[in-house]
């Protein structure tokens, strides 16, 4: 594909038969290996056209930018985009409610809509989207270019081990493979059972490629060794992951590897900006790429909201740039990482997220003023001898000070004062805080099927 027919073209048409020939390594080499200027002018020229879109055909971006004064002309450049205002989750929540139930987002007529997803909605009301046919072609069109990079195939057989429900991560993983060519076998998760059932269907159909979360995976692997069944015999050689950030977390990675034998690729933004592969690492493992000329992602100041220099820390902030049924500008993600554009072995020239996202919000807790996130404590415990998969960490308060416990699942092989020791002294090293540790026999903590709670915060509840 020629670069210059994607800046021209807005919203851009891809040929839907094209298929890269299988040695090949990158599905639009002229893009992903392109200069970094050229990326640049590429991004900023499908934004200019978001904007516009947004400004003529969006009621609730028409309206936001007028309370505060701006027009998408005041963007002259790449560089003026970090002004332009972020949009956040309450705002579309409150948007959702006064213009109930599709919102004012949605810019093509009603009868045009093609696909109504929505959030896993785990806590109140789930926040709902709506996708026009040509949309969801190219959602699916860029996932399948992205899975192309971590070396999924046509020849590839998909199992989808995520429930097939409202929850967009399972749908766009589906639709990716789809137009990639593969075989898919969606499986689906969450209903009672259906783990037990999906171990003598994987051993028999053999897919090649697991999608689902990284606690469903090592669900999935547990059960399989309580019946005798070794993980690897599934014969996955590629295992991605969305919904959680764990795929990125070091020790979670190689557990997966090393349980399953197939590679363990992170990837996933958020339902609000989908396509949500945006952020995915390729078979080299090094960090998610942030796929620029799909979802322009920027790494910015919390409080500033201006771009951090590489190798800085901030928080995500996205933009979907082909999405013309409901557009999203500058996406507030609240996550926290830190960016690189040190070149990857694979030749693309999108940054990179080396330690991929730290942890959402919600999986953060600040005791006695320091941010500890879940995925470190995951680093940790994954790491140890002796110790089960799953664990939670509860905060409370004591007089006045924060008392953090982990509780873990030990498999009973070891001193349970050393491992209390040693687990105690890793936590220390990793997050700085003192933790209390409760060890817990095997099978104590709830299984997950889906997104794992790894924070319970008691402090609220007591006043
Ligand atoms: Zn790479």
């Amino acid at each position: 594909m020629p670069k210059t027919s994607l800046v021209q073209q807005w919203p851009p048409k891809y040929n839907s038969d094209y298929i890269p020939e299988d040695n090949e390594k990158y599905w639009y080499k002229d893009i992903e290996t392109a200069s970094k200027e050229e990326l640049d002018e590429i991004v900023f020229a499908k934004l200019k056209h978001v904007m516009r879109y947004a400004y003529e055909n969006s009621g609730f971006y028409q309206r936001k930018w007028k309370k505060v004064d701006f027009h998408p002309d005041d963007i002259k450049n790449l560089k003026d985009y970090e002004q332009v205002p972020i949009t956040t989750k309450v705002e579309i929540r409150e948007d959702l409610e006064e213009y109930a139930p599709f919102g004012s987002n949605v810019c093509i007529p009603r009868s045009e809509v093609h696909r109504i997803q929505g959030t896993s909605g785990t806590t109140g009301k789930p926040t709902i989207f709506s996708f026009g046919k040509e949309d969801w072609e190219r959602i699916a069109h860029q996932h399948a270019r992205i899975m192309w990079s971590f070396g999924m195939r046509p020849s590839d057989l998909v199992f989808i081990g995520s429930p097939l429900s409202l929850y967009i991560g399972s749908w766009g993983a589906l639709i990716g493979a789809e137009r990639l060519g593969a075989q898919t076998f969606p499986f689906g998760a969450g209903q009672s059972g259906q783990t037990e059932k999906a171990i003598p269907w994987l051993k028999d159909v053999k897919p090649t490629v697991f999608y689902g979360t990284p606690s469903y995976a090592l669900y999935l692997a547990e059960k399989a060794k309580e019946k005798g069944v070794d993980p690897k015999e599934f014969g996955f050689r590629i295992l991605f992951f969305s919904g959680e950030p764990g795929a990125g977390v070091p020790s979670t990675k190689r557990k997966i590897e090393e349980t399953f034998g197939g590679i363990c690729i992170d990837s996933g933004t958020m339902a609000e900006v989908t396509p949500w592969m945006s952020n995915t690492e390729c078979e080299h493992r090094k960090g998610v790429h942030l796929w620029q000329d799909i979802v322009y992602t920027e790494v910015v100041d919390q409080h500033s909201k201006k771009l951090v220099p590489y190798g800085g820390e901030g928080v995500p902030v996205y933009t979907p740039l082909e999405r013309t049924s409901q557009p999203v500008i500058r996406y507030w993600s609240g996550d926290l990482t830190t960016w690189t554009d040190e070149p990857c072995p694979c030749g693309r020239v999108y940054p990179r997220l080396p330690k991929g996202i730290y942890g959402r919000i919600d999986d953060m807790i600040t005791v006695r003023g320091v941010n500890v996130y879940a995925s470190l404590v995951e680093n940790v415990i994954r790491n140890m001898d002796g110790l089960g998969e799953e664990f939670i960490m509860v905060v409370d308060r004591e007089n006045i000070m924060d008392e953090v416990t982990i509780r873990c699942e030990t498999l009973g092989s070891r001193n349970k004062q050393e491992l209390r020791e040693e687990i105690s002294r890793g936590l220390k090293r990793e997050t700085g805080v003192t933790f209390k540790i409760e060890l817990l026999p095997m099978g104590t903590l709830e299984r997950t099927q889906f997104k794992a709670k790894r924070v319970v915060d008691k402090r609220n509840f007591k006043a």
